[in-house]
């Protein structure tokens, strides 16, 4: 085996039998019924409804839906334990932004278990592998084929290409950098730490990961360069970012128009939305290359108390790309105001898994819902929509016209995804593969996956990893995040004080 897995053979040609099959023509996905897709080592070299030539393997995949696999434009590493303390609690002052809960240590100390925004040295080796596997492991399983990974630290990252190289994702990364970090100070109270010559540091180690890490793994592993967002970074930071994002063609991944702190704070200091200062920046002008999370707090949304605003305009007059994570900011009783707005202002709507579970099924589904009833329309954001945004435009925010859809000349990253439901009554009877995954369907219903060529998961197991491992090390590591919290919380709160069982455990 070479660096990328791959055997060292003659060109291998597969043919897989649907079932549907989700092709593409002139750039749009189309459906073929009993469809057939035949790939030749990592490329697609047809797709149709028969194929008259030599194979060498044949894949059954009758009576099932075989589609691009999904891109996930926003993925933040790891078990994501400190998550399950959010659900359905946070602080005032936070106005409901999730990391500040969960990553902000009281001034002194420092956040237990997560190793994403600290230095490596206060890192170990263990903590690395069960979060990073868990994170490449559940996304294979759950048919996300590429990730865009937002901001953890350059050993975080060097932790996840190892995984990637091991399982056989497909995956952008790169470091985050910023100018310092948030605390908790006196009484609890949010407090920017802000370091310079730290932040220059981390950016020159997070230009050098991505120039390193761009095109390794038989180019599974892509550059990124990530601002961690807008609020946090230095203006030369930003003005640097947009100016190499433009020399290498690397994408940008960076949050802004995503928290009320973030958003007051940028008008407060620059008198322009996130969105126009980032515009005054030249950051828009990467189209899009740019990717925005979440950019939902815009200036326009119905509950900003801000007048004039055209963010979305912008953004979509640039066709800049929102990584959109419906399950997120549902959870936080936030909104996009609304989808088909965005997209009819051209926006290229992405969809990011952000939290758990790392589910496109349940991303497409909650963007789709949440799209009606903002929008007061039953027919926005349709089943076709957000089907495209977890696949075409995840494509196009990586500038990739070989991802995201299956064609000949387009990269051989397929799922096969059982549309019966198994032992349950769950599909019912299918007509239109697509609104089925949308209404009905779960990430477990991915049978098979296909990276690069190259079956990596079959028959939902992954060679090489132990699933009930995977999970009883993620269960201890959060137990062990858990009963550590009051080391660390600004408020010196117990994971139980700051976040209390839906009902009283009786043990
Ligand atoms: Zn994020």
């Amino acid at each position: 085996m070479n660096e990328d897995g791959r055997g060292l053979g003659g060109p291998m040609r597969t043919l897989i039998r649907g079932g549907w099959v989700v092709g593409n023509e002139a750039g749009s996905h189309v459906l073929f019924r009993d469809g057939v897709v035949v790939f030749e080592d990592d490329t697609i070299l047809h797709v149709g409804t028969r194929f008259e030539g030599r194979v060498d393997r044949t894949l059954d995949a009758r009576g099932r839906l075989v589609a691009p696999g999904f891109i996930d434009t926003h993925v933040h590493c790891g078990h994501l334990a400190a998550l399950r303390l959010i659900g359905d609690v946070g602080r005032p002052d936070y106005f409901g932004q999730p990391f500040f809960e969960f990553t902000t240590p009281r001034r002194g100390t420092r956040a237990v278990g997560d190793p994403r925004y600290v230095s490596s040295d206060e890192t170990s080796h263990e903590i690395l592998r069960v979060w990073t596997e868990f994170t490449i492991v559940e996304l294979l399983r759950n048919g996300i084929t590429t990730f865009v990974e937002f901001g953890a630290r350059a050993h975080v990252q060097q932790a996840l290409a190892q995984a990637l190289g091991r399982l056989g994702i497909r995956g952008y990364l790169g470091a985050g950098y910023n100018v310092g970090r948030w605390v908790g100070g006196e009484n609890g109270r949010l407090e920017r730490v802000v370091d310079e010559a730290g932040g220059a540091a981390l950016f020159d180690e997070a230009i050098a990961f991505a120039k390193d890490i761009d095109g390794r793994y038989g180019g599974r592993a892509r550059g990124l360069l990530c601002p961690t967002g807008v609020e946090m970074c230095s203006t030369t930071q930003l003005l640097e970012t947009a100016r190499l994002a433009a020399e290498l063609r690397m994408p940008v991944a960076i949050h802004a128009a995503y928290s009320v702190l973030e958003f007051m704070g940028i008008v407060r200091e620059t008198r322009m939305t996130p969105i126009e200062f980032l515009q005054s920046l030249g950051l828009l002008d990467l189209g899009p290359l740019l990717n925005i999370g979440h950019g939902n707090l815009v200036a326009e949304h119905r509950r900003m108390p801000y007048s004039g605003g055209r963010d979305i305009e912008l953004m979509g007059a640039h066709r800049c790309s929102v990584s959109h994570c419906p399950v997120n900011i549902s959870r936080r009783g936030r909104f996009l105001d609304t989808w088909g707005r965005y997209r009819k202002a051209g926006v290229n709507l992405c969809l990011g898994s952000d939290t758990y579970p790392r589910d496109m099924m349940m991303q497409m589904r909650t963007a789709s819902y949440f799209g009606k009833v903002l929008g007061a329309d039953l027919s926005s954001a349709p089943a076709a929509e957000v089907f495209e945004a977890a696949t075409l435009s995840g494509a196009r925010s990586l500038g990739r016209d070989d991802l995201g859809r299956l064609c000949a000349g387009a990269k051989a990253d397929i799922i096969v995804i059982d549309l019966s439901g198994r032992d349950t009554l769950r599909y019912g009877p299918v007509r239109d593969p697509i609104k089925s995954l949308v209404d009905v369907g779960i990430a477990d219903d991915v049978e098979t996956v296909i990276v690069d060529g190259v079956v990596r998961m079959a028959d939902r197991r992954i060679p090489g990893v132990d699933i009930d491992r995977v999970r009883s090390d993620a269960q201890l590591a959060g137990e062990h995040m858990w009963r550590h919290w009051a080391d660390w919380d600004p408020l010196f709160r117990t994971a139980d004080e700051m976040s209390p069982m839906s009902f009283r455990v009786v043990d």
